[in-house]
């Protein structure tokens, strides 16, 4: 467990059957992790998809209002965009202080408090300390926090996810210099992984076929 990890959590790496104490009955009138959350929360193609085909809208749409795009390493990755006074707040977030997509919410909300650790291709999930101010939480099985449909399915994709952006950036960071090269690559990996709609029932197969696109682009640098 790497010291960052340490430093934000209470120490201990959890898997999906695992039961946590974090449930914050349902929310109960508080909405602290949809407000003034800058860039952070991150929207990964399985979010896209999940976006788009509900909300009937492309992403290019999506990047118009609820949606921008921030640079992290050097990789260009869209975020949900806090909007209005102050901080802001997301733009699915309704007048009773809701969550307007609830069903469909991005994985970086249905995981908090909790937060991902990736060692040797294996996920695991960590306690973020202090993050929920809800009080008397009770346990519950991570599986049934997320509320994925196939849990197995979705963490494998999320491997492979975390395993191709860590590529990314490591590259990124060996040809700093190199700024119409990592300008390209990002063009081509926002177009393969975000702005092409998913248009599949399987979503899995759909960002497969996708993975192999963008190695197909690595092998070619
Ligand atoms: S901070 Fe906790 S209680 Fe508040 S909205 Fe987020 S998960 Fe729910
Ligand atoms: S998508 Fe829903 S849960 Fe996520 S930040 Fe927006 S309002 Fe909150």
């Amino acid at each position: 467990m790497n010291r960052d990890i340490l430093d934000i959590s209470d120490g201990k790496l959890y898997g999906n059957n695992d039961m946590v104490k974090i449930s914050c009955h349902d929310c109960a009138g508080c909405s602290s992790c949809c407000q003034g959350m800058g860039d952070s929360i991150w929207l990964d193609p399985h979010d896209v998809s999940q976006l788009t085909k509900n909300l009937g809208k492309t992403m290019e749409e999506l990047l118009a209002k609820e949606v921008e795009l921030h640079v992290e390493d050097g990789l260009i990755l869209p975020n949900l965009k806090m909007q209005g006074e102050g901080d802001g707040h997301c733009s699915f977030l309704d007048e009773q202080g809701r969550c307007s997509i609830h069903s469909f919410r991005p994985g970086y909300c249905r995981l908090f408090p909790l937060g991902r650790n990736y060692e040797d291709e294996k996920l695991t999930y960590f306690v973020l300390k202090d993050a929920c101010p809800a009080p008397n939480k009770s346990k519950v099985k991570i599986m049934k926090w997320l509320n994925v449909p196939n849990i197995k399915a979705y963490e494998k994709f999320l491997v492979e996810w975390h395993g191709i952006t860590k590529r990314l950036r490591g590259y990124y960071e060996e040809h700093m210099e190199e700024e119409a090269v990592i300008k390209a690559i990002n063009m081509q990996f926002l177009q393969i992984f975000y702005l092409t709609p998913y248009v599949e029932e399987d979503f899995y197969q759909e960002f497969e076929i996708r993975m192999k696109e963008i190695e197909k682009l690595l092998a070619r640098i």
